[in-house]
């Protein structure tokens, strides 16, 4: 058995729909599935359908936008497939997420309009963006509209930090981030720590309750996974893995391309319960 645990939908940045990464699961030969969309859990219930018809497990997922102290960190959330996920406090942040992010879009928009573009927030949506709405939703309008040449080209003239249009987000603090995944009986796991600050993990989070650190990840050299996996082990926590698949063609994060399999795998089941 093998297993990538972390990849997008069209429910936040991903292109692909819940479906149609579930089906692309199948065709590479991914038995057991994670949806971990940015703040939204949307594409949940379509995936775990569509993984029922092709006999894919799909565990349901999140990506939180959390912070510690000054810095983004992303924390994965994994539940175990009886439905818990969608009660309680957890639900709440998503459901402020999806606003916060709406309204910042919607500023981005008005910025834009105030540096000359010819773009309008229908716009945006019109493009089908359906959870959980960022920076790449107003990239693919601006491309749409003819207002830019590549996709890159809005964040590197408009959406950056410190570009006309840069709109700063919404982060939970990595604790609040934690407690609520435990609230909803979820699994909290550092995604990705080798695009953090110099790649250190900020050891506190242990402290806040850190189930485990993804130490396989598209971004991740052989030399950073071991020493991730090292960490893991003399801190006794989980050590998961996945491609962060987008669903765009020609990327190295294409699904599957990154798993974990044998006892990280058994291990991380068997907590996930
Ligand atoms: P947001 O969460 O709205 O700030 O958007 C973050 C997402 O935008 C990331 O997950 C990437 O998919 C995309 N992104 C961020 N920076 C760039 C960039 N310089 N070029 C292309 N895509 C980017
Ligand atoms: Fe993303
Ligand atoms: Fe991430
Ligand atoms: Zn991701």
């Amino acid at each position: 058995m093998t297993a990538d645990l972390h990849s997008h939908t069209h429910y936040s940045d991903g292109i692909l729909s819940p479906e149609e990464v579930v089906r692309l699961a199948s065709e590479r030969g991914v038995p057991i599935l994670s949806i971990t969309d940015h703040d939204t859990m949307e594409g949940i219930p379509a995936a775990i359908e569509a993984g029922k018809k092709l006999g894919i497990r799909v565990i349901p997922g999140v990506e939180l936008t959390a912070h510690f102290h000054e810095q983004e960190v992303h924390i994965l959330g994994y539940f175990a497939d009886d439905g818990r996920w969608k009660e309680g406090e957890f639900q709440k942040l998503l459901r402020s997420s999806k606003k916060v992010r709406l309204e910042r879009c919607k500023k981005m928009v008005i910025r834009l309009q105030e540096a000359g573009l010819k773009i309008g927030f229908e716009d945006v949506m019109k493009l089908g963006a359906k959870g959980s709405l960022g920076r790449p939703h107003v990239a693919r309008a601006l491309l749409a509209a003819g207002q830019i040449q590549t996709f890159d080209e809005a964040f590197i003239r408009f959406l950056s930090r410190g570009k006309p249009a840069w709109v700063d987000k919404a982060r939970v603090a990595s604790e609040e981030a934690i407690r609520l995944i435990h609230g909803a009986r979820g699994l909290a796991i550092l995604a990705h720590p080798g695009l953090l600050k110099g790649e250190r993990i900020p050891a506190e989070l242990l402290d806040q309750g850190l189930d485990g650190i993804e130490v396989y990840h598209t971004r991740h050299d052989s030399r950073l996974s071991s020493r991730y996996l090292r960490w893991a082990g003399e801190h006794h926590i989980l050590s998961t893995g996945g491609s962060d698949c987008h669903g765009n063609a020609g990327d190295d994060a294409t699904l599957g391309n990154t798993r974990i399999e044998g006892p990280l795998l058994e291990n991380f089941l068997r907590r996930l319960g």
